[in-house]
């Protein structure tokens, strides 16, 4: 384990963890760490940014960055990615699994879904939810039909769904 959590991104002296330093506000530079007020002046000058400003923030502890390190690391096995198409979007693309209008009515047991948001949070569900649902399981079946048509089946089964993650 590092003994340390970052180097400066100017000095490249090493920032130990819950310690205080600086960030840049630009977005894009999130991902550095300046010891300093005066080392993250130095980044501005040389990046030239327009308006931004150091954040003080806190490292993490050993532990948090190390946990932190395994999960994103555990992350990089290779995931297929859910893309929900708009309505619009869907009847220009060329599909073969697209024959016509495809039905785009609510797939989703309302009633259902409410009682196990509440059971699960306590909230309510707002009534544009079951739509954008449907949207993410017609998304997931294609996704599906497209492994069963790999395998020349007729039957679209339940491992045909197994590969398929969301993120
Ligand atoms: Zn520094
Ligand atoms: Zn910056």
């Amino acid at each position: 384990m590092n003994s340390f959590w970052k180097k400066c991104g100017v000095c490249k002296k090493e920032i130990g963890f819950q310690r205080a330093y600086q960030k840049c506000s630009i977005s894009s530079c999130k991902k550095h760490a300046f010891c300093s007020v005066d080392c993250w002046a130095v980044h501005d000058s040389v990046m030239g940014h327009k308006s931004a400003y150091a954040e003080e923030e806190r490292s993490p502890s050993a532990a948090e960055f190390q946990s932190k390190q395994e999960s994103s690391s555990s992350q990089q096995r290779p995931r297929r990615r859910i893309v929900v198409n708009s309505p619009t979007e869907n009847s220009s693309s060329p599909s073969h699994s697209s024959k016509g209008d495809l039905p785009s009515e609510t797939l989703i047991v309302v009633s259902k879904l409410k009682n196990y948001v509440k059971a699960k949070s306590g909230m309510n569900t707002s009534g544009d939810v079951p739509d954008e649902l449907s949207n993410f399981v017609r998304a997931i079946v294609n996704r599906a039909v497209d492994e069963a048509h790999k395998e020349g089946r007729k039957t679209l089964m339940a491992r045909d769904f197994k590969n398929i993650e969301i993120n």
